[in-house]
């Protein structure tokens, strides 16, 4: 029971694991007797379940998403000189990959109806130094695949998915992580497959990608001391493998509960003016790794929630380009107008499969009585936003 001046947490995951304790402990014993801390059997045993639950062929554990993206791209062999393609509004962590590659990003901005990248915008982002693109399924959505893969297999790219949000997801029927030549996942403990501390993997159909990973992943060695290529240390502990084994069966189930919660919000939220709930396009199943409202005036709704003491997020309050990290790259304000004004806009909100319906309940009022306020004497009753096409469901 949420009472009112208790805090509504943005993520909940001492509840998750106390509810997985006994399964996780007895684990942890028998890795600890056995002292298989590296590539024991619980990093095979996880590498198969992964592989089938995405229905790919291969799965190659990583200690984080970012390096899943790096080592992507050196599979590939994308290196210094080459550009390779991905959206503004992401995580850091999607440039790093590209850059720790060698490699430089080229951006495009994303769409104003689902905030995933602009496919269309694609083709004229193209030179003749581009060898992939790297479609971010940003929040739980996957990205519209069918156009990217094909404009990839004319100009002879490789697609690397970014599918650090989104285990589980689905585009046309088929799950992320097996739709595209390679796909990384990140397994930070809040994403909806996380483990108790850092971790990640890719994913692919793609034998030799696989085995090449495989190779770097591990001081460029198969056998002990005999090293093929220059290699890193970045292996999956065994003791994250065991908490993801424990938790896998349960992905399927804690999206479905998100789902219902996001549907929840979205029921609730239509009524109030000045919002704009998350759209899913009708031929994808979003995970919902966060729920995201685009709001008219965030500064006075972030007030309303703190006092309130609900927990929120801003993913991302900077789009790529105008990190400082990346001013190298030259490009300025107003490069990529849908990706900035959202950055201004969006709040993302409470959301995972414990939620309860109290703490969501106490979400909505305090949103809908600050949205009314704002709103009140005014003659618009929905926020227009500019721009947005196409019937989403
Ligand atoms: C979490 C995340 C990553 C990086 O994952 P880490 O495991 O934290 O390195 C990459 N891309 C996106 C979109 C993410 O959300």
């Amino acid at each position: 029971m949420n009472r009112p001046n208790e805090t509504v947490p943005f993520v909940n995951l001492p509840k998750q694991f106390a509810s997985l304790k006994e399964e996780i402990d007895a684990r942890l014993d028998k890795i600890f007797e056995k002292t298989d801390f590296i590539l024991g059997s619980e990093v095979q045993q996880f590498e198969a379940a992964f592989a089938a639950y995405c229905g790919a062929k291969h799965c190659v554990t990583l200690n984080s998403g970012t390096a899943a993206l790096h080592l992507s791209m050196l599979a590939c062999g994308i290196g210094p000189g080459d550009e390779v393609i991905t959206v503004a509004n992401t995580f850091i962590a999607t440039a790093e990959g590209i850059s720790f590659a060698g490699a430089e990003p080229r951006f495009v901005d994303c769409d104003e109806a689902t905030y995933n990248m602009d496919v269309s915008q694609l083709e004229k982002a193209i030179s003749p130094r581009t060898k992939a693109i790297v479609p971010v399924h940003l929040y739980g959505q996957p990205v519209d695949m069918d156009p990217i893969v094909r404009l990839a297999q004319e100009r002879g790219l490789k697609v690397i998915e970014d599918a650090c949000q989104a285990h589980g997801a689905r585009y046309k029927q088929r799950l992320v992580g097996s739709i595209s030549d390679i796909a990384c996942f990140s397994f930070y403990p809040g994403k909806n497959l996380g483990a108790a501390g850092d971790g990640g993997a890719v994913v692919t159909n793609d034998d030799d990608l696989a085995q090449t990973i495989r190779l770097i992943r591990d001081h460029g060695s198969s056998r002990k001391y005999e090293h093929q290529i220059i290699g890193h240390n970045f292996r999956l502990d065994t003791v994250q493998a065991a908490v993801l084994n424990v938790k896998l069966p349960h992905l399927n189930r804690w999206n479905e509960l998100r789902r219902q919660k996001a549907e929840y919000y979205n029921k609730q939220f239509s009524k109030i003016p000045g919002v704009q709930v998350p759209r899913v396009a009708p031929d994808r199943q979003s995970v919902f790794h966060l729920y995201v409202l685009r709001v008219t005036d965030r500064a006075r709704l972030i007030e309303a929630l703190k006092a309130a003491n609900i927990q929120f997020g801003i993913h991302y309050p900077t789009p790529i380009h105008l990190q400082p990290a990346y001013q190298f790259l030259g490009l300025l304000q107003g490069s990529f107008p849908v990706s900035e004004k959202l950055s201004e806009e969006i709040v993302s909100l409470p959301m995972f499969a414990e939620l309860t319906q109290e703490e969501q309940d106490r979400v909505i009022e305090t949103i809908a009585r600050c949205m009314t306020e704002l709103h009140s004497g005014s003659a618009v009753t929905r926020a227009p936003y500019p721009g947005i096409v196409g019937q989403l469901s």
